[in-house]
């Protein structure tokens, strides 16, 4: 079958001599492989098209008994130059498709993750500053799409939303208050909790590019996210990408 779609391209890898390997995350197939043949040769139809972060309108021989498919021609539509290109930026662009490639399998189908990756990435290129907001309404919203939204308003253990509470500690179901908590492994403060129920509220990452936080604010809230998508996604450990970008606040 001849499929021709929307795609952002996760990552890559050298195939033999001259050809890539590449995951993609597609509008109307879900997440695929491809192969590119002749992609690294010299004069090749492919060249500047196949980065991560690039968002391509490809054309592809996709066979269901077939784990790779054959990709046939990959038109690129937008690279998200200005955030590939930035050293302070680009890692919460990749910390974004690393997300998407971890929680997401071959071949389902969600077109509202791909239009939130989408829309999140173009946003990223044309911050500013503040990209890592953009990542955690992207992580906030990823949450929600794979079915944990996170209870932020009351507690979600007692139900209660007691005022008093200046700290919270992120539990499974969302925030638990002091008195529920059984540990104080993680704690959130009240002004953390403040910006994900804001975050969850938000309907579009150009509206958290406009936040200004302190950096240990942004910390708190990073680390809150983080400790509730290791609740829920299977082998999540932190991305890889985290390391690099944890100096940038
Ligand atoms: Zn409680």
């Amino acid at each position: 079958m001849i499929v021709t779609t929307d795609a952002l391209i996760l990552k890559g890898m050298k195939y033999r001599e001259t050809s890539r390997i590449l995951t993609m995350f597609t509008r109307d197939c879900g997440k695929v492989s491809v192969i590119a043949k002749g992609a690294r040769a010299q004069g090749s139809r492919f060249y500047g098209a196949l980065d991560p972060l690039s968002h391509v309108r490809l054309v592809m021989y996709k066979k269901d008994s077939r784990d790779l498919q054959f990709l046939s021609q990959c038109d690129l539509l937008d690279s998200h130059r200005t955030l590939s290109c930035s050293i302070e930026h680009m890692p919460f662009g990749l910390a974004v498709i690393e997300l998407l490639n971890i929680t997401t399998h071959q071949d389902e189908i969600n077109i509202p993750l791909f239009e939130l990756t989408l829309q999140t990435l173009r946003s990223m290129n044309a911050a500013t500053k503040n990209a890592v907001l953009a990542l955690y309404y992207f992580e906030m919203k990823i949450i929600e799409i794979l079915g944990f939204r996170p209870q932020l308003d009351r507690c979600a253990i007692c139900g209660l939303g007691r005022e008093e509470d200046e700290e919270f500690t992120m539990g499974f179901g969302g925030i638990v208050c002091t008195g529920c908590s059984s540990n104080n492994q993680f704690q959130v403060s009240r002004s953390a909790v403040e910006m994900l129920r804001y975050l969850q509220r938000a309907f579009s990452p150009k509206l958290a590019l406009e936040l200004e936080l302190s950096n240990a604010l942004k910390t708190d809230v990073g680390n809150a996210l983080r400790v509730f998508l290791q609740h829920h996604i299977d082998g999540f450990r932190g991305l890889k990408s985290e390391s690099v970008f944890a100096s940038f606040g």
